[in-house]
């Protein structure tokens, strides 16, 4: 059987607006999490699922991506992965990764892509086989990761990597909740893109409900998310740009929304 058949993911609320996510086989009981905001949570949602957890991976050092890792470590001798760049600010790391290191955890063979501008350590982690992507606080949907420790041209590099290395039809999981928000801005910039404004209604109706607007995909953040569209003619000329690189006009999109 493939391993997308046997593969579950389970995402839930952390803190206000921060995710966890929970990614296993069914068939070796492997079980990843992808940073850990909030330990309790955690501990729940393996409670509700019934799954042990195996491996965490950590996307960066920020406290409400790794607040609950000592905690959640202990409680489950899971196996902690995180960036290079951050070994001496976290000491739960039992491995760490550079840029394009793939590390195994059960079945899953799991690419480690440097992606920094939000922080200098950042990694997001790629499950080719599964089709699934975690971007931490790069790429969120409809938006992208404030830059705190790179410049923006750092995280323009980032996110133009991100779109060479993630097929188009891979799912997308990140850090936040913020795509609401995002929604409200990027229509700001992209006033007349049709796709925005349909999955700007697809959003408002998700938090009616109090659903999750994650995970999205690469194809579906490609056709509406600004960050990623600041290659687009149409993008510059709404910001009367034209002729401007995708570079400069990414580091006007993100000084707007800084700004907004
Ligand atoms: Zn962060």
């Amino acid at each position: 059987m493939a391993l997308s058949d046997t593969t579950e993911i389970h995402q839930f609320t952390c803190l206000d607006d921060n995710f966890g996510v929970l990614i296993h086989d069914t068939d070796t009981g492997t079980t990843i999490a992808v940073d850990v905001p909030d330990a309790d949570a955690y501990e729940k949602a393996l409670e509700q699922t019934g799954w042990s957890l195996t491996h965490i991976l950590i996307t960066h050092h920020h406290w409400d991506h790794v607040q609950g890792l000592g905690t959640l470590k202990r409680k489950t001798g899971a196996t902690v992965i995180g960036p290079e760049r951050s070994r001496l600010k976290i000491a739960e790391f039992d491995r760490t990764v550079e840029d394009g290191d793939d590390v195994r955890c059960g079945p899953y063979e799991i690419k480690a892509i440097s992606t920094p501008g939000h922080t200098l350590d950042q990694i997001s982690w790629y499950i080719a086989s599964i089709k699934v992507a975690h971007t931490g606080d790069t790429l969120f949907s409809l938006g992208c990761g404030r830059v705190f420790e790179g410049d923006r041209d750092m995280m323009w590099s980032s996110l133009a990597k991100l779109m060479r290395q993630l097929p188009d039809d891979t799912t997308i999981y990140c850090g936040h909740e913020y795509t609401q928000a995002n929604a409200r801005f990027a229509l700001t910039i992209d006033p007349d893109n049709a796709d925005l404004k349909a999955r700007a209604d697809e959003v408002a109706a998700l938090r009616e409900k109090g659903a999750a607007t994650l995970p999205t995909t690469m194809a579906k953040e490609k056709a509406t998310n600004p960050f990623l569209r600041a290659g687009e003619a149409s993008v510059a000329a709404a910001l009367g740009m034209e002729g401007k690189s995708a570079a400069e006009v990414f580091s006007e999109i993100r000084m707007r929304k800084d700004n907004a």
